[in-house]
C-alpha cells in the first residue's frame, strides 16, 4: 500500500487544515495563524509546509524534499491564488507572497522572512499600475531584492565594523538627494536603488538576481530549512534549550501590503504591558510601512494607543502639541481600525487566555492579522499577569502557578539601584524603558568583545546603535543593553526583556561610532571601558556605577508565593551559614535551614587564628586547649540561627573541609601567620605539606575529621546543644539536628553518633536540663546511599548532599569538571549540566534507592536534600516525585524552589 504523507496544510477564508493545537506540526507562526482564521479574523491566505519537511530536507537534501512536496506547493499557491483573485507569476497584476519560518517554539527574529516575494522587471511595472502606485512598486521590489540577496543568496556585510551594503547603498543615496528618511525617497529614486542593488549582486556574486517567481519561491523555502541551522538560530536555541530535531515550518503567505501610502501601515502590540504586566493593551505602528520596519528601529515608531502615546511623549520629552500633530496614536489617526484591532486583541487573548504578541498590517483601511503569539515578558509582568488574570477570572489557581517559569523569579530578586546612590548619581542621557532592571558596568560595543570581557571578570554594558541577532550572546552575558534607536518593540527590547535583562532603547542622544569605539552624547565623548549605569525602569542612562540593594517579596510576587504553600508537599528550607542569610531566607520563605556549613564562620575575623592554632596543635591537649577558643565563638553563632529561626528546623553540620584548607598557601601569608601566632615559619610549612593531598575531595574530609579528632565533634556537639538551651531559656522554641558528613559505613556514622551522644549527655547533665535533638546524616557517598537501609536503623535523618553523590557517581571533579562538561553537553554526552540539574538516570537512582531502603528501616525517616540542585526547577521536581520531605537551597533561590514544588504537585 502507498501511503503518501501530507506536508502542505493551507489556512483562509474557504479552508483551514491546521489550528492551535498542531504547533509540533505547523510552528508557532503556522498553527496560529490557522487558528486566528478559524476565530473568522482577517488573515492573509496561504499555506504552511510542515516541521517534518524540514527533517526531510535536513536528512535527504533540497532535491529529494522538494521532489516530495512539490504538487502540494504548487496546489497550495493555487489556493492563495483562488483567495486572493490574483495569480502568482502574472506580471499584469501579480499575486505576491512572504515566506516565513516558524519553529514550534517562538524564536523571534531568529530566522529569515522573504517579503514581495514574485516581483520582478515586468510585476513591478504591472503592480504599478494596477495600484496607481509607482512609488510603492518600485519600494516593494527593492526590499524583496534586499531580503533575497541577503536571506538567500547570501549577500552579507564583509566584516563586523561594516553597515549592510544594501542600506550603504540606500544612505548614499539619500545623502545626494539631501534627504533623511526612507519615505523621502521617490519613485524614481527607488527605481535607481533597484538597479544598484542588482548591480551589486551581480558583481560580488557573479550571477544574476533570478527573474522567474517560482525559482524564486522554491529558493527562499530551501533558504528558510536552511536558515534552520544559521549561528544565530543555534546560539538562541542553546541559550534557550531548545532541541536541534525539531525543525522548523515555512509559512507561504499572500502578501497585504502597509506600504501602500497614508492609509496604510503596520505595526506589533501586545495585550498586556510585556515589562510590567500592566493590563493595558500597547504597540507601535508605523505609517506607510512594511513588516520588519518596525522592529529594526529605522523610523521612530508611533504608539497604538492613546494613553501609551501620552506616556511615550512624557518619557521621550515630547510636547503634547508636538505628539498630537507629529506623532498620533493609531487611535486618533484610525479610530475605526484601532476600535476593530482592540476587538481582535480581546478575542485573542481571551481565547489563548494568556498575554498575546500580535503582528497587524493595515492595507488602503483594511485591517489584517500577520501573527499572534503569547508574549514575551519579564520575570516580573510573567507575575503580575499570572495573578491579575486570576483575579479577573480568566485562569484558575493552578494554571496561575503553571503561568510563572520558577528561573524568571530570580529577576524579581535582583538588587534595585540604592535609592540614595541614585540621588546622587548624574545622568547623562535618556532612552525607553525597554526591560526593567539595575545595570552598571563597563562601556563596549561589539557583541563578541563582550563575551571576552565577561569571561574576563568584567562587567560590561553592551552599547550599540541598535542590535541584531548576530548580537545574542553578546546581549546575553552583558549586564545590561543601551541603544541608540529602535523602540520598545525593537529587537534589543523584545530580547532584553526575554531574557530579564536590562535595557535602554532608543536613547536619541547616544551617537555611537563603532569604528572610533566611542560613543558620544551632547559633547562628552565616551570610551571603550568607561563605567555607566543604566535604569531599565525609567530608560535613564548614568555616568559611573551606582550601588545597588536588596529586592524583597511583596504585593503580587508576595500572593504568588502564598499560593504555592497551598498546593505544594515539600517544603523548602535554606542553606544558610549566619543570621542574616537565614533572616534572607525566612523573608523569602523558608521553612528551616536544611544545612549551616559551620566552617563557613571559621574565617570570619580573627577566628581563623584559633582554628589555625588548633591546626598546628602537636597533640590533644593542644588541639582542645585551641578548640576552648572556638566554642563560645560557634555557641553564639548557633544561637543567633536558632533565634532567627523561631523554632524552625535548623540542621547544624559537623566540619566537612579537609583541614589545608584553612592554612595560608602563599610565602608571604604563611609569614603573616608565622607572625600572628609567633610559631617558626618552618613549622607552618612543614604542616601544609603534610596536609597535602593529591584527590582532597576524597582525602581526610568529613566524618574523616571527626574520626581522627572526636575532640572537634565534642566541641561542635556542645556548642549546637548551649546554643539551644540557651535560646530555649529566652522563651523561644529551638529544633537543633545534627549531622555528620560523607558517611559510608554504619560504624563510621556509629562512630561519631557515639561521641555526640556522649558529649550530648555529659552537657544535659552539667546543666541540669535537656532538649530534644535529631542525630542523622548525610547521603554523598555511593556507598552510603547503597546501605541506606543499614544507616537508618541509626540515623534519624537523611539530606542527600547531591553535590558530592554527583561527584563521585560520576567520577567528575566538580571542580575541574568545567574543562570537559562543555564539551559533554555540546555533543549531547550529558544533556544538562549535572551539577546544576540532577542527573536522573543514574544519581537518581541512588536517590530513589536510598529513600526506598531508608523508609522501610525507619519509616519516619525525614529526608532532604541540601546540593546546589535544591534550588533547580527540574531536580525540585525530581525530587518531589521520590518522595523527599525537603529541599534545601539557597536562600535566594527559595522562591523559585516553593514555586518549582507547587508545579511539581500539580503536575502529579
Ligand atoms: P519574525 O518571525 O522575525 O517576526 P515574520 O515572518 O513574522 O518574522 O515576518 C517579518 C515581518 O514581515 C513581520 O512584521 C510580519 O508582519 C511581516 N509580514 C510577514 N508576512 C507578511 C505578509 N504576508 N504581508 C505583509 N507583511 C508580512
Ligand atoms: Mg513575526
Ligand atoms: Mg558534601
Amino acid at each position: 500500500m502507498v501511503t503518501t504523507q501530507k506536508y502542505v496544510y493551507f489556512f483562509g477564508n474557504s479552508r483551514t487544515d491546521g489550528g492551535a493545537d498542531m504547533k509540533n506540526l505547523l510552528g508557532g507562526k503556522g498553527a496560529n495563524l490557522a487558528e486566528m482564521c478559524r476565530l473568522g479574523i482577517a488573515v492573509p491566505p496561504g499555506f504552511t509546509i510542515s516541521t517534518e519537511a524540514c527533517t526531510r530536507f535536513t536528512e535527504s537534501g533540497r532535491d529529494a524534499l522538494t521532489e516530495l512536496i512539490r504538487a502540494e506547493v504548487q496546489q497550495g499557491v493555487a489556493f492563495a491564488e483562488k483567495e486572493m483573485g490574483k495569480q502568482f507569476g502574472n506580471a499584469a497584476d501579480p499575486l505576491l507572497l512572504s515566506v516565513r519560518s516558524g519553529a514550534r517554539a517562538s524564536m523571534p527574529g531568529m530566522m529569515d522572512t522573504i517579503l514581495n516575494l514574485g516581483l520582478n522587471d515586468e510585476a513591478v511595472l504591472g503592480l504599478a499600475t494596477k495600484s496607481n502606485n509607482e512609488r510603492f512598486a518600485w519600494d516593494s521590489y527593492r526590499r524583496f531584492i534586499q531580503m533575497y540577496g541577503d536571506v538567500v543568496m547570501g549577500l552579507k556585510p564583509l566584516s563586523k565594523e561594516e553597515h549592510d551594503p544594501f542600506e550603504i547603498i540606500i544612505d548614499a543615496l539619500k545623502e545626494k538627494k539631501g534627504v533623511r528618511l526612507d519615505t523621502d525617497l521617490d519613485a524614481q529614486d527607488l527605481k535607481e536603488l533597484v538597479h544598484r542593488f542588482k548591480a551589486l549582486i551581480r558583481a560580488r556574486l557573479g550571477c544574476d538576481f533570478p527573474n522567474d517567481p517560482w525559482e524564486q519561491l522554491w529558493g527562499a523555502i530551501w533558504a528558510v530549512f536552511e536558515s534552520w541551522n544559521n549561528d544565530r538560530a543555534q546560539v538562541y536555541r542553546e541559550l534557550n534549550d531548545i532541541p536541534q530535531s525539531w525543525g522548523t515550518a515555512v509559512n507561504v503567505q499572500a502578501m497585504v501590503f502597509g506600504n501602500l501610502g497614508d492609509h496604510s501601515a503596520t505595526g506589533v502590540a501586545f495585550s498586556r504591558d510585556a515589562g510590567t504586566g500592566e493590563d493595558l493593551f500597547n504597540g507601535e505602528f508605523l505609517v506607510n510601512a512594511q513588516g520588519e520596519d518596525v522592529v529594526a528601529g529605522i523610523r521612530t515608531p508611533q504608539q497604538v494607543s492613546l494613553i501609551g502615546s501620552r506616556r511615550w511623549a512624557e518619557l521621550a520629552l515630547v510636547s503634547e502639541a508636538d505628539r498630537a500633530s507629529h506623532f498620533p496614536s493609531l487611535e486618533e489617526l484610525m479610530p475605526d481600525i484601532y476600535a476593530q484591532l482592540l476587538h481582535f486583541e480581546t478575542t485573542l487573548e481571551n481565547h489563548f487566555k494568556d498575554m498575546q504578541d500580535i503582528e497587524f498590517t493595515i492595507q488602503e483601511g483594511k485591517l489584517w492579522m500577520l501573527q499572534t503569539r503569547n508574549g514575551k515578558r519579564t520575570g516580573a509582568a510573567m507575575v503580575r499577569i499570572a495573578m491579575e488574570m486570576l483575579k479577573q477570572g480568566m485562569i484558575d489557581e493552578k494554571a496561575a502557578l503553571q503561568r510563572v517559569a520558577p528561573d524568571r523569579l530570580d529577576e524579581l530578586l535582583h538588587p534595585i539601584f540604592d535609592p540614595k546612590a541614585l540621588a546622587a548619581a548624574q545622568p547623562i542621557a535618556r532612552g525607553l524603558p525597554a526591560s526593567p532592571g539595575a545595570a552598571t558596568g563597563q562601556i563596549v560595543f561589539f557583541a563578541d568583545e563582550a563575551e571576552n570581557w565577561v569571561k574576563n571578570g568584567k562587567a560590561v554594558i553592551l552599547v550599540r546603535q541598535e542590535t541584531s541577532p548576530e548580537d545574542l550572546r553578546g546581549m546575553s552575558v552583558a549586564k545590561g543593553i543601551l541603544t541608540a534607536r529602535g523602540g520598545m518593540t525593537s529587537h534589543a527590547a523584545v530580547v532584553a526583556r526575554g531574557m530579564g535583562k536590562c535595557c535602554v532603547s532608543g536613547a536619541g542622544a547616544v551617537h555611537v561610532d563603532m569604528k572610533a569605539r566611542s560613543m558620544r552624547i551632547g559633547s562628552t565623548d565616551y570610551a571603550e571601558g568607561d563605567w555607566i549605569s543604566l535604569n531599565g525602569s525609567t530608560g535613564e542612562v548614568y555616568l559611573g556605577k551606582i550601588a545597588t540593594k536588596d529586592a524583597e517579596l511583596s504585593g503580587d510576587f508576595g500572593a504568588l508565593m502564598a499560593l504555592t504553600d497551598k498546593y505544594k508537599r515539600l517544603d523548602i528550607r535554606a542553606n544558610a551559614d549566619s543570621p542574616e542569610d537565614a533572616k534572607v531566607a525566612r523573608g523569602f520563605g523558608a521553612a528551616g535551614i536544611g544545612l549551616c556549613r559551620t566552617e563557613h564562620m571559621f574565617f570570619e575575623g580573627d577566628r581563623i587564628l584559633a582554628v589555625r592554632e588548633m591546626i598546628l596543635a602537636d597533640n590533644e591537649a593542644g588541639r582542645r586547649q585551641a578548640l576552648t577558643k572556638l566554642l563560645p565563638i560557634q555557641r553564639g553563632d548557633f544561637e543567633g540561627l536558632f533565634r532567627e529561626m523561631h523554632g524552625l528546623p535548623v540542621i547544624i553540620r559537623l566540619l566537612d573541609p579537609p583541614l589545608h584548607e584553612f592554612l595560608p598557601h602563599d610565602d608571604a601569608n604563611q609569614r603573616l601567620m608565622a607572625n600572628e601566632l609567633r610559631v617558626p615559619l618552618a613549622k607552618i610549612k612543614l604542616r601544609v605539606e603534610e596536609l597535602h593531598e593529591f584527590n582532597p575531595m576524597m582525602g581526610h574530609r568529613g566524618c574523616r575529621l571527626g574520626i581522627s579528632y572526636p575532640e572537634i565533634t565534642e566541641m561542635q556537639t556542645r556548642a549546637v546543644l548551649e546554643a539551644a538551651l540557651n535560646v530555649r531559656a529566652e522563651g523561644s522554641h529551638v529544633k537543633a539536628e545534627i549531622m555528620v558528613p560523607l558517611v559510608g559505613t554504619v560504624r563510621e556514622y556509629n562512630a561519631q553518633a557515639e561521641v555526640i551522644r556522649r558529649t550530648a549527655a555529659a552537657v544535659f547533665a552539667e546543666r541540669g536540663e535537656s532538649i530534644d535533638y535529631l542525630l542523622g546524616t548525610m547521603i554523598e557517598t555511593p556507598r552510603g546511599a547503597l546501605i541506606a537501609d543499614s544507616i537508618a536503623t541509626q540515623a534519624e535523618f537523611f539530606s542527600f548532599g547531591s553535590n558530592d553523590l554527583t561527584q563521585m557517581t560520576l567520577g567528575f571533579s566538580r571542580d575541574d569538571a568545567g574543562k570537559f562538561l562543555p564539551d559533554y553537553i555540546k555533543r549531547s554526552i550529558y544533556e544538562h549540566d549535572p551539577f546544576q540539574t540532577i542527573d536522573q538516570k543514574g544519581v537518581g537512582l541512588l536517590v530513589q534507592m536510598a529513600v526506598q531502603k531508608g523508609r522501610s528501616a525507619r519509616p519516619d525517616l525525614e529526608i532532604g536534600v541540601c546540593g546546589e540542585h535544591g534550588g533547580d526547577p527540574a531536580s525540585v521536581a525530581f525530587f518531589h516525585r521520590a518522595g523527599l520531605d525537603y529541599v534545601s537551597c539557597s536562600p535566594y533561590r527559595v522562591p523559585i524552589a516553593r514555586l518549582s514544588a507547587a508545579q511539581a504537585a500539580i503536575n502529579d
